[in-house]
């Protein structure tokens, strides 16, 4: 049969240009957009050619298959050709006064013969006016729309029946001119239609006039430089009216049925969609339905953008009365003698592409998944293409859509992440700054250990020298002096020492500790006022890590000194040791005058003692900092000076694995 079962893709998505916006998706009239990985791609099985998106899409994203190159090839070859020029033509060439200067470009391009489409609407016209009449009309949908046809046989099987078992316009041209003019010829039909080039195989190509516009650019043909030249037979009568709603029925004369409701009209998507539904629930009682995919063929997705319908209308209408005023009745009428013998039936096949409805529950969790928990959720806001929240989750379901589409979903998780976003920062900037710290410690390493090593010795030369003059002096005042020369070497010594301290500790000797007895000796090994209180309070069950004995024991002790030295008055230095499970936690907090805002992120910095001359290097907490860092741990430090805050006091908080190796 002349019907194509197998249509080829038509309709195609250009990826770079594609913004997501889903506007393709919700002006599909059979949903055969599918998002993915937020790419719109067109579903050649679903798609039923209406050409909508291609009209709709602002990005020029979506394109139709381009049959430019084959016409040109078959222009080239010799062969018989002929160009079907559809009704619509006028409107789509209205910069072009006289009809047949379009005639004249057309037949420059190569074709021997150029004919209207429009007979062949009058050839269809007697055949569907011949069904209207028939007693028992069941309700027939007219089939010259190939969109419709295909939305009928795919998307409404039950109803194919009812389509009228007639050809096109289109191959009932093609029928007939094979007949005048020769099995042989090729037929190029060229039209405002997408669905038209999957139509039938009777026709070679069908281009759009898009197409042929680029065609007479490619061959640069101007109207002003092109001869007018008449169409070949045969010539078209009412039929020329047919691209404009409503044309058929004019051309069938029962136009004036429409009141009786014997005949129901319906064009545009949602529109043709409704009848059709209301059709197949036995709502309509009509004997014709007269559908088309688009406004009319004159609104087609074929034509230039910028059209106005009611001026398209009129430039048809125009064109039909010029044309019946010098109608060339006799040919007309020889020619539709031939047409009688042209056999114009055809038939339509059920070919169910129905996607099957999800389970409510598997409706229900992708609705859930979007945040959507009851039907107060749904917001139906359409923004995602889908007309509602149900159909876009059964969308999903069916691997058509993503979540993502759901506007409110993806602004709701788009604050989540802003949120995450935030939250990381903070902490980078904290790991940031410990980050500088730690490189802080390194150049110190490095600087103190040459430092330390140079001093180490010429310090002690000066000792050794000052105390054995100091032994053979007898004089008073230089006997004091040389005392002072001893304290202040002393002092440098007890620097020096700390620096080499602070440089040694690169590498950390583990050894399974019970960190409670650890403790104890460390807090004998420091000496305290008696003023002072020590409470060391143990919540672990298992008191046993791994740890450099003689690194630790220096960072508690100086921890433990500091807090001595933090509450000259007097007060408590509490010990704390607890376990997480693969930590131990131990706080050192006392209860003296506390670390003051600024100086809080000073004391771990080398050599920043608030302590008087003499007394404090500034090197304890830095090297606390610096092995408890080696052995995998954090060390944290929180302190109140403000008396109102409730009492003054500093807790040193060290985390330490229990293994950190
Ligand atoms: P030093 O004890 O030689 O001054 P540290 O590095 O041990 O050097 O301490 C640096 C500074 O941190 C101290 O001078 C003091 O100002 C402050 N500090 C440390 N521990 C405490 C504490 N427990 N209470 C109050 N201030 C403290
Ligand atoms: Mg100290």
């Amino acid at each position: 049969m002349a019907h194509n079962k197998h249509h080829k893709q038509l309709v195609f998505t250009v990826k770079d240009r594609c913004r997501v916006c889903f506007t393709c998706v919700r002006e599909c009239p059979v949903k055969a957009i599918k998002i993915i990985n937020g790419q719109a791609e067109v579903l050649s099985e679903r798609c039923i050619g209406c050409g909508n998106c291609v009209r709709v899409c602002r990005q020029e994203a979506k394109v139709y298959l381009q049959q430019i190159s084959e016409v040109n090839e078959l222009l080239k070859s010799g062969q018989r050709t002929v160009a079907c020029l559809a009704p619509s033509f006028p409107a789509e060439f209205t910069e072009i006064e006289d009809y047949r200067i379009l005639v004249g470009m057309v037949k420059k391009l190569g074709f021997e013969l150029v004919t209207e489409v429009a007979f062949g609407a009058d050839m269809v016209s007697v055949a569907y006016k011949k069904l209207y009449h028939q007693q028992d009309s069941k309700g027939i949908i007219n089939s010259d729309c190939p969109a419709i046809v295909y939305y009928v046989e795919h998307y409404l099987p039950e109803l194919v029946d009812h389509l009228a078992p007639l050809v096109s316009p289109m191959v009932a041209s093609s029928r007939f001119l094979k007949k005048k003019y020769g099995d042989d010829l090729q037929v190029v039909f060229i039209g405002p239609c997408v669905a038209k080039k999957a139509e039938s195989d009777e026709i070679d190509y069908a281009l759009t006039f898009a197409e042929l516009r680029q065609l007479f650019q490619q061959h640069q043909i101007k109207a002003d430089e092109s001869l007018a030249c008449d169409f070949n037979p045969p010539f078209a009568a009412k039929g020329a009216i047919f691209p404009v709603s409503h044309g058929l029925l004019q051309n069938m004369d029962i136009e004036a049925d429409i009141t009786k409701g014997d005949v129901v009209v319906a064009e545009g998507r949602v529109n043709v969609k409704d009848a059709l539904n209301e059709f197949s629930q036995g709502a309509l009682n009509a004997r014709h339905l007269e559908l088309l995919c688009c406004e009319g063929c004159i609104m087609g997705p074929g034509m230039s953008e910028e059209g106005k319908k009611y001026l398209r209308r009129s430039c048809i209408s125009n064109y039909v009365a010029n044309k019946l005023e010098n109608f060339d009745q006799q040919q007309w009428e020889k020619d539709m003698k031939l047409a009688e013998t042209v056999d114009l039936s055809t038939s339509f096949e059920q070919m169910d592409r129905r996607t099957q409805i999800p389970t409510s529950a598997a409706i229900a969790e992708v609705l859930k998944s979007m945040g959507k928990n009851d039907p107060g959720d749904y917001l139906d806001c359409g923004a995602c293409g889908y007309d509602t929240c149900v159909e876009h989750a059964i969308a999903i379901v069916q691997g058509l859509a993503e979540t993502e589409m759901c506007l409110p979903y993806t602004i709701e998780k788009l604050h989540q992440s802003i949120e995450k976003v935030n939250h990381s920062n903070q902490e980078l900037a904290t790991a940031r700054e410990a980050l500088k710290q730690s490189e802080k410690l390194a150049h110190m390493g490095q600087l103190s250990a040459g430092i330390a090593h140079e001093l180490n010795n010429p310090l002690g030369v000066i000792t050794m020298y000052s105390n054995l003059l100091l032994d053979d002096v007898a004089d008073d005042t230089t006997r004091s002096d040389l005392q002072l020369i001893v304290e202040q070497t002393d002092r440098c010594r007890k620097i020096v020492g700390g620096l080499l301290n602070f440089a040694r500790k690169n590498q950390v000797r583990l050894q399974e500790t019970d960190l409670e007895k650890f403790v104890q000796q460390s807090i004998k090994s420091i000496i305290h006022p008696k003023n002072i209180a020590i409470e060391l309070s143990v919540e672990m069950k298992d008191p046993f890590v791994f740890l450099d004995a003689d690194q630790m024991m220096q960072v508690l002790t100086n921890l433990e000194k500091n807090a001595v030295e933090a509450m000259p008055e007097g007060g408590k230095l509490s010990i704390s040791l607890a376990e997480k499970p693969d930590d131990v936690i131990i706080a050192i907090s006392d209860t003296g005058t506390g670390i003051s805002k600024e100086n809080m992120e000073k004391v771990f910095t080398p050599f920043f003692t608030t302590k008087e001359v003499g007394k404090g290097t500034g090197l304890g907490l830095p090297l606390c900092y610096g092995i408890v860092k080696m052995h995998k741990g954090k060390i944290d430090v929180n302190s109140n000076t403000d008396p109102e805050k409730g009492h003054t006091g500093t807790t040193f908080t060290i985390r330490l694995p229990r293994n950190p190796s």
